[in-house]
């Protein structure tokens, strides 16, 4: 077993409080969810990434531009969520983890376009908006959080790695220190340190839940390492010179 280390944590939308699976978190509410909302990204446009061995790991890859967002509410929160999991903060917040000197990330300029109105309010002043794009690296899960990686495509570069087992557990061996951090095969997931934890939590910000990330739990959708014929390419035979 992992020798008792310090402790991790995931930072994300408080839509990953919809207890299916009756996550535990250390922070945050399901209420936000309502209150707040998830961010529309307007003319969000990737680039695409296609593979000749396999059309099945064609993909989206990077997103072009920075983002614009409606907001779905007249309530401005401390993070803001997209549907594809981006991280938005607010100037203070922004503000606040500098001048807490956090590390691992940098701060992408986001626009919000707008604010839905509520009732007699004619407009609501809309704030200077970041992007939290995560530069921190975690290396490797540890091995005893199931996580490993199944297939690299040798012509696209495409992955996939297993499924957690018992969470995210970190191997501080592989982590650069990076208070913001990911690990290698779940580029969704935010991790982050009982650092900023605290501040979060000290501050009272709003919209997102904090999960120990050893309480991460899969669900019920399928585990990759079952399901191998989803991704690897049926082998092709390579012919050798046609024998005369
Ligand atoms: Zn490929």
């Amino acid at each position: 077993m992992v020798k008792p280390g310090r402790d991790f944590y995931c930072l994300c939308s408080p839509i990953e409080l919809r207890s299916e699976t009756s996550v535990k978190s250390v922070y945050g509410t399901i209420e936000w969810l309502q209150k707040f909302k998830s961010a529309e990204a307007k003319g969000v446009t990737v680039e695409h990434i296609r593979c000749s061995l396999d059309p099945r790991h064609n993909r989206g890859g990077k997103r072009n531009g920075n983002l614009q967002l409606v907001l779905q509410t007249s309530h401005l929160s401390d993070f803001v969520w997209t549907w594809m999991r981006e991280c938005v903060i607010p100037n203070p917040v922004l503000q606040l983890f500098k001048d807490t000197a956090l590390t691992g990330f940098e701060p992408l300029p986001a626009k919000i376009e707008k604010m839905r109105t509520s009732g007699t309010k004619a407009s609501v002043q809309i704030p200077e908006a970041w992007e939290l794009v995560v530069t921190g690296k975690g290396g490797d899960a540890h091995p005893d959080s199931g996580i490993r990686l199944l297939y690299a495509c040798p012509v696209c570069g495409y992955t996939r790695y297993s499924s957690f087992k018992e969470g995210i557990i970190v191997d501080e061996e592989q982590w650069d220190g990076s208070d913001f951090f990911k690990v290698n095969g779940y580029p969704n997931f935010i991790m982050i340190t009982e650092r900023v934890k605290d501040i979060i939590v000290e501050n009272k910000l709003t919209n997102c839940a904090i999960i120990r990330s050893e309480d991460l739990r899969w669900g019920n959708i399928p585990r990759p390492e079952d399901h191998p014929e989803n991704f690897v390419p049926t082998k092709v035979v390579v012919r050798g010179p046609a024998e005369t």
